[in-house]
């Protein structure tokens, strides 16, 4: 393709409402336009980079022997009512009505319609197992729309859902996905992580989550450091390990202080010349149903993941002033476990270790001191319900955690009967018995993709696309257009890349040699051809790699075999 012809506009500042490194350069390099909040137009540039990666997701979905297929976007709410989400999902679900004032959304996911088909269709186990997928765009409103692609409203994803006999063969199609996602992304040459992830409030149902590792990822993941040891978990998910055993020193007497205007767990600390670890921390909150209090240790964080799967409830929020007035009989800051009567207490395992603690006394300006939990207070429940930071022991191996930003560009998840139960989708087995579906369903955002891909691969000067996923391979460029020996040369250049199956583009516009250069930058392309007078009378032209700056003055005839070589060391294979 000829730059000139093409749909590449190139920005010479970045539009100041883009936050992260991705957004601003695909803005910059011309490969999307905003239409609305979190809705993009992918120009051609970036559509070549979708096309690419959803070539490598079909071909690793097709090994495992996944059969693409196409649902439909509208989807009618008759099949969210019965698998009950039509209430349940939110503001997040694009509604809308049809002329006749029935109720369709626009699909966030399909495991309403696939397990309408599928039940519809698939009668005996001789069928099973069965993985369908999809690429398409998907809709989700958002609450905050942001970072360019990373959170749109509109956004292409690859859903793929498994169907099995049983558990074993779920758990047998889930390692199938698992296998193909790592596929997928290291043939997107992304440095990634599959992480052990949150399942929700249904609880003890496996899923990972594909994480590339970025600053600007939105997730917080924590990883082992061993070497041997394999443990990854998002934060919201990671297991903490008890620290130690339980202090064995005499209990004393409750007592009660005077400690004005100790409000938070620091000001208690420095009043007292303790350590927070010495310390109980006391949050209230409430659900649907109740006001509940949560204990964890002072120097510990409260995970609201673990807590809310905890709790049998479907809204967790911390408690406001009033409520807190109410239950406590004090203002916010001395909420304590002692004598607090009518809220269920969940309590951090590690809270139970603890002995002669400090912690509020639900009195203003007071607080209690050699408090012991089991004497003083008696948790309803006692379970891990705290943050684990970096610094902590591995629950694998007991070597020290440390932890990473990660922007999630998968999640593999065993549904089990969830959806099959709930609309009644069975089969008929060896014995003519129905028994239901047991599914998975499997996902990647495409679009994300792309934008996590920029966020690993790039510099002051522009993307710097992996070979893969490149748009193009390689620009070739005439230093001086009006040089029309130079001009006819990088034509012909270009011309045999083109007919060898590089993937070339031919900057032929009349600019200078620096604006060309720099939108190659920009852009990002793995290669650049550089054809100037002092080569050619050599002989030669200038091969650069975008990667690492560094240039090769190459023959006229060995132009395509250079640039053929140069990419597979990049890590194309398929030239
Ligand atoms: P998140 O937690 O980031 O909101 P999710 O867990 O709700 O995502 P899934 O339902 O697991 O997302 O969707 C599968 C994949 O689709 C995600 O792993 C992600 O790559 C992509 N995806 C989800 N939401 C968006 C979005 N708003 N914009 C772009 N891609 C998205
Ligand atoms: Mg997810």
């Amino acid at each position: 393709m000829k730059v000139s012809e093409m749909l590449v506009p190139t920005l010479r500042e970045i539009p100041a409402e883009a936050e992260v490194i991705s957004h601003q350069l695909l803005l910059k390099a011309g490969f999307i336009r905003k239409a609305a909040a979190g809705v993009y137009n992918l120009l051609p540039l970036a559509w070549r980079v979708v096309r690419k990666i959803e070539q490598i997701i079909r071909e690793e979905m097709d090994r495992q022997g996944g059969q693409e297929l196409m649902m439909p976007i509208v989807q009618p709410a008759e099949l969210w009512r019965e698998s009950g989400r039509w209430d349940v999902y939110g503001p997040e679900l694009f509604r809308l009505k049809d002329r006749h004032g029935r109720d369709f959304c626009l699909g966030p996911t399909h495991e309403e319609i696939i397990t309408t088909l599928v039940k519809g269709d698939i009668n005996s186990y001789k069928q099973l197992p069965l993985l369908l997928y999809q690429i398409q765009n998907k809709y989700r409103d958002e609450r905050r729309p942001r970072f360019g692609l990373l959170r749109g409203r509109e956004f292409i994803m690859k859903d793929l859902y498994s169907f099995d006999y049983d558990q074993a063969g779920l758990d047998a199609s889930y390692n199938k996905m698992y296998e193909a996602y790592n596929n997928v992304f290291s043939r997107c040459a992304l440095d990634f992580r599959p992480v052990v992830a949150d399942s929700g409030a249904i609880g003890g149902k496996d899923t990972h989550e594909f994480m590339v590792l970025a600053d600007s990822g939105e997730a917080t993941i924590v990883y082992c450091e061993g070497n041997d040891c394999s443990y990854a978990a998002n934060e919201e998910r990671a297991e903490a390990v008890m620290s130690g055993e339980k202090e064995v020193a005499p209990l004393l007497e409750l007592k009660k202080i005077h400690t004005p205007d100790c409000r938070t767990i620091a000001d208690l600390a420095a009043f007292l010349k303790i350590t927070p670890e010495r310390i109980i921390k006391t949050i209230l909150y409430t659900t649907e149903k109740e006001t509940i209090a949560a204990l964890v240790r002072g120097d510990r964080e409260i995970n609201e993941i673990k807590l809310y799967n905890t709790l049998d409830c479907v809204r967790l929020d911390m408690a406001n002033p009033n409520t807190i007035l109410a239950v406590t009989g004090a203002q916010t800051g001395f909420a304590g476990p002692v004598k607090l009567k009518s809220v269920r207490m969940v309590v951090d395992s590690e809270v139970m270790a603890m002995v002669n603690a400090v912690c509020g006394a639900n009195e203003a300006d007071q607080h209690l001191v050699n408090v012991n939990p089991g004497r003083d207070f008696e948790p309803d429940i006692v379970t891990d319900i705290r943050l684990v930071k970096s610094g902590e022991p591995c629950p694998n191996c007991g070597n020290k955690l440390l932890e990473a930003r990660g922007i999630e560009v998968g999640q593999v998840f065993k549904l089990g009967d969830k959806y099959s139960k709930a609309m009644n989708a069975t089969f008929l087995d060896e014995n003519g018995q129905a028994r239901l579906f047991i599914m998975g369903c499997y996902g990647i955002g495409v679009t994300r993709t792309m934008a996590a891909a920029v966020e690993q691969n790039h510099d002051e000067r522009g993307i710097i696309w992996p070979p893969q996923i490149a748009p193009y391979h390689v620009a070739v460029l005439p230093v001086n257009h009006k040089d029309e020996h130079q001009f006819a040369m990088a034509a012909s250049i270009y011309r045999q890349l083109v007919d060898a199956g590089v993937e070339a583009v031919f900057d032929d516009r009349p600019e200078r040699a620096g604006v060309k250069f720099k939108d190659a930058d920009l852009v990002g392309y793995p290669l650049r051809i550089t054809v100037g007078a002092k080569g050619l009378a050599g002989g030669q032209v200038e091969l650069t790699t975008r990667q690492n700056g560094e240039m090769k003055m190459i023959p006229l005839d060995g132009v395509v075999d250079a640039v053929k070589s140069n990419l597979r060391r990049l890590g194309h294979t398929r030239l």
